[in-house]
């Protein structure tokens, strides 16, 4: 074999892919419920907006990012995210003065990291994500927290967790900044090379750290919680009671952090609590930012968000055991026997799809038998039978395959025929 999927890639099959569709119809219904509206922003972005938006000092931007210079030298990547993007669309669409505030946005698509691949890991893997933009009300926030938790309701997970953090606002992030420094400061020398540039520009993220998460200054250092100020408190306390009005359990964790630097106030993770879920157990992550607009030269513009990716999702549900039922994709398989009938069946299959009757037919001159076994196996709901002498007498044979029955019917009367088995 010459060629394969690039590491971290995979070719998605059509025996996988009607799940994803599955998947992406729950989404779909379930934001029309919510009043999200879907965006679709394009694939690659200029370099810049991620390393604004996502920030200079995380993974992502330091690490995992397709970044590469396009023909006319201007230094593009791939989208390894989709809230940066949809925050640059809401500023160049000057979505703040639409008349409907705030802006609910929610996005399918392909993201892109350049990471190492592990189960529930790709390189390309696929993000739903929402976004309500223009709401620093904290109802919004559980608002934002209930539609994922629905999503993956309706998908019949049952095994959630939800975990709650506060990260404050600003000022409680300068003054927790200052004490992290004073705390790392003088042993960064026992810490990896990230966490030493990190100290002064994000010492945040050394919490956040993938190497030195051993070490005990980690789970010793001060927590974000101590220097939360009366706002945030407050912000923090009014999205836990919109949540106990919805009657959504949640844990709280003082050390989550979540891997983007834009987030502050509410972040939150949804974890799969099913025994068979992996090492990786989240499943979604989100949270509020507010002052990302700004960032990029738009009007301050609070929003919250989060995303899922789909991957994780349907490996969730099959940790948990739980299927979509595959239903039935064939009603029809129209068998034809002899050159005489190939061109009447032929033009029926059209009629059949005109009506829209799925159906299909044999073009690979099989037998009789070789023909009704592909019936069999595409599992289709009526065959239709038409040989030499169906064609001579104007008839097609018409088999009921639910209940084995057969009928010969005139031509004319075929459809209609056909359309009474198939809603009975
Ligand atoms: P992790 O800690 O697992 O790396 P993250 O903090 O990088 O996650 P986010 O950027 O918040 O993740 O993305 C939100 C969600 O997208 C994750 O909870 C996960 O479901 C999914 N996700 C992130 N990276 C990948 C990936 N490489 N492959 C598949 N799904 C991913
Ligand atoms: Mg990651």
């Amino acid at each position: 074999m010459i060629f394969k999927t690039p590491r971290g890639t995979q070719d998605i099959l059509p025996s996988e892919t009607w799940k994803w569709q599955r998947v992406e119809k729950i989404i779909n219904e379930t934001c029309d419920t919510y009043r999200y509206k879907e965006i679709r922003t394009p694939l690659f972005e200029q370099t810049e907006l991620f390393q604004r938006l996502v920030g200079e000092t995380t993974d992502v931007v330091q690490k995992e990012m397709y970044t590469f210079m396009d023909k006319g030298n201007r230094s593009m990547t791939l989208r390894p995210e989709g809230t940066a993007p949809v925050v640059r669309s809401f500023v160049e669409h000057k979505m703040f003065g639409y008349p409907d505030q705030p802006v609910k946005l929610f996005y399918t698509g392909p993201m892109f990291r350049y990471e190492r691949q592990q189960a529930g890991r790709y390189r390309q893997f696929v993000q739903f994500g929402a976004e309500a933009i223009g709401s620093a009300d904290p109802a919004i926030d559980a608002e934002v927290i209930a539609l994922a938790m629905d999503v993956y309701k309706r998908a019949g997970l049952t095994k959630l967790k939800l975990v709650l953090n506060s990260l404050g606002d600003t000022e409680c992030r300068t003054s927790h900044k200052e004490a992290l420094i004073a705390h790392f400061g003088p042993h960064i020398e026992e810490f990896c090379g990230d966490c030493k540039s990190r100290l002064e520009k994000n010492p945040l993220r050394i919490l956040d750290c993938k190497v030195d998460y051993k070490n005990p200054l980690i789970a010793s250092a001060p927590s974000l919680a101590d220097y939360l100020n009366e706002e945030s408190v407050a912000y923090f306390k009014e999205v836990k009671s919109y949540l106990d009005d919805l009657g959504i359990a949640y844990e709280v964790d003082a050390n989550l952090v979540r891997g983007l630097d834009y987030y502050n106030h509410t972040a939150f993770e949804i974890m799969s609590t099913s025994e068979g879920f992996g090492a990786i157990t989240t499943l979604c992550g989100g949270g509020r930012y507010n002052g990302l607009a700004e960032e990029i030269g738009g009007p301050s513009a609070p929003g919250i968000g989060f995303a899922m990716s789909i991957e994780r999702l349907l490996l969730a549900m099959e940790a948990e055991g739980k299927s979509f039922v595959d239903e039935p994709n064939l009603d029809v398989y129209v068998i034809t026997l002899g050159e005489e009938a190939k061109h009447p069946g032929f033009k029926l299959l059209s009629e059949l799809r005109s009506s829209d009757i799925r159906s299909d037919m044999d073009y690979m001159d099989r037998k009789m038998k070789g023909q009704m076994r592909s019936a069999d196996r595409l599992n289709a709901q009526v065959v239709v039978i038409i040989g030499e002498d169906e064609v001579a007498e104007n008839v097609a044979m018409v088999k009921n395959m639910s209940d084995g029955t057969q009928e010969k019917i005139a031509t004319g009367e075929l459809i209609e025929k056909i359309k009474d088995i198939l809603t009975r």
